[in-house]
């Protein structure tokens, strides 16, 4: 059965989506810690972002960077941190999260964003 993520990337489920090419996707975190909070996937399914083969993780972390920068650009941050968790969805992902300062990141803490608030940020942050 297809990942969560497989399914967003697929259209199956909606996501505000920020970037995409032919290997990778960019979506906002549904649970952002902050706001513009973007996860980074492969299309294809691969639980361990270090099971990725090399030149593959390169690429990806070359997609992260261009999303990065955008997010770091419109939202107005003084870092993008990298954070790679996978401990809920088995679909290797990378977060990209815009903080000031390191107490910024803190997976207890979650925004409250509306609807429009979502659109807004994935249409500012969109490559
Ligand atoms: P991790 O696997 O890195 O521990 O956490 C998974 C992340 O994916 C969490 O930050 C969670 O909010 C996010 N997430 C889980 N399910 C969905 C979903 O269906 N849509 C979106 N946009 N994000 C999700």
């Amino acid at each position: 059965m297809a990942t969560i993520f497989s399914r967003i990337a697929m259209g199956e489920i909606p996501c505000y989506k920020v970037a995409e090419n032919d290997e990778f996707f960019a979506f906002l975190d549904i649970n952002p810690i902050q706001k513009g909070h973007t996860l980074v996937i492969p299309k294809e399914e691969v639980d361990y972002l270090f099971d990725i083969d090399d030149e593959k993780l390169g690429r990806m972390m070359v997609f992260a960077k261009q999303v990065a920068a955008q997010i770091k650009s419109k939202m107005g941050c003084r870092r993008v941190a990298v954070v790679v968790l996978g401990l809920e969805v088995p679909h290797a992902h990378i977060h990209l999260i815009p903080i000031n300062e390191e107490k910024d990141v803190d997976f207890k803490v979650k925004q409250q964003l509306s609807e429009d608030e979502f659109k807004l940020i994935a249409e500012q942050i969109k490559l």
